[in-house]
């Protein structure tokens, strides 16, 4: 049977959501995307950091806020992957502008394929403007979506059309890289990253990191799938008591294996995730001008759900000037 994009999707939030609320701290999915969000925090200098110490909270628990609200806000679920893939050979000569993007392909062939790159490059300007502003709120709002669409960009399956591995007979693939690997090895990676530093252009660094992400995909299907033929049947999945849930999991063989395999790609992934939020995070200050920000604590005003595209200045692309 072949899944959609937004039935996988809604399997991995049922799966993660249920995840949560277990007593293991080890996900991607929901954990990485708080913790990715707080390591960022630690990175950024002093005239910064004050400010988002003091929220790191909200940073860290608003991190998952973008994949709660795919379903709800119109428009929100093609910000968070681009399929490379359906670009074939030209996706290396896609325009790395929005509006360029729109002349040559039209808005809703984009919008199909994923829009992660484009969104992202908007979203650098609108954090840029709200520092501008001073505005703490917007600040804090920007950069905690942002962490996590930086982070989606560095999951090799959200740059490609077989993102659940469902056309090649790898249907649970999605969870198993960014959900059970973290789960059961985060806890010996090393993610301390050092200091901040200024990325002169946002856009091309977006670029670049898509399509170094998306050179992961076939390490990832590939390796599973060899992997899996050499683990009898019977041992490839166990079944664990999650929340009083029998759920059915990659064992601990088959996932150690694979893991062992990828050789540290979960972890460099993670890892290039948290460099690349602080440094945009850093970049859109800078580039604001390095205003002096209020220290104090602010809050985290989701967009509204239900809302239609053209009503969402907040999360729609918008056209270059
Ligand atoms: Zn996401």
């Amino acid at each position: 049977m072949t899944m959609t994009r937004s039935c996988a999707c809604a399997f991995l939030l049922f799966f993660l959501f249920r995840y949560e609320a277990s007593s293991s701290p080890f996900l991607w999915g929901f954990w990485a995307h708080k913790f990715i969000n707080r390591m960022a925090v630690y990175r950024l200098p002093p005239p910064m950091a004050p400010l988002f110490k003091k929220n790191i909270d909200i940073i860290s628990e608003n991190a998952v806020n973008p994949d709660r609200r795919r379903y709800s806000v119109v428009g929100e679920a093609e910000k968070h992957y681009i399929d490379l893939d359906a670009y074939g050979d030209s996706a290396a000569f896609l325009p790395r502008d929005w509006n360029g993007a729109v002349r040559k392909f039209g808005e809703d062939s984009l919008r199909k394929h994923g829009i992660a790159p484009w969104h992202l490059q908007q979203h650098v300007r609108r954090l840029t403007e709200a520092f501008r502003l001073k505005n703490r709120s917007l600040i804090i709002k920007l950069a905690t979506d942002m962490g996590h669409y930086v982070a989606d960009i560095h999951v090799p399956l959200h740059t490609t059309r077989n993102y659940n591995g469902q056309l090649t007979g790898q249907e649970g693939i999605h969870a198993f890289w960014e959900s059970r690997l973290p789960e059961l090895y985060a806890e010996n990676y090393d993610l301390w990253t050092g200091a901040v530093r200024y990325i002169e252009d946002p856009a091309e660094t977006i670029w670049e990191t898509v399509f170094r992400t998306h050179a992961g995909c076939d390490s990832v299907l590939q390796l599973e799938k060899k992997i899996s033929k050499g683990i009898p049947k019977d041992r490839l999945y166990s079944h664990e008591v999650r929340n009083n849930i029998i759920v059915k999991l990659q064992s601990g063989e088959f996932a150690g294996k694979y893991h062992k395999e990828l050789d540290g790609q979960v972890e460099r992934q993670m890892k290039a995730a948290i460099r690349l939020t602080g440094d945009l995070w850093y970049t859109c200050w800078v580039d604001a001008g390095q205003p002096e920000l209020e220290t104090s604590e602010t809050s985290y005003e989701d967009d509204p759900p239900g809302a239609a595209s053209g009503t969402l200045p907040l999360v729609r692309p918008e056209p270059d000037p």
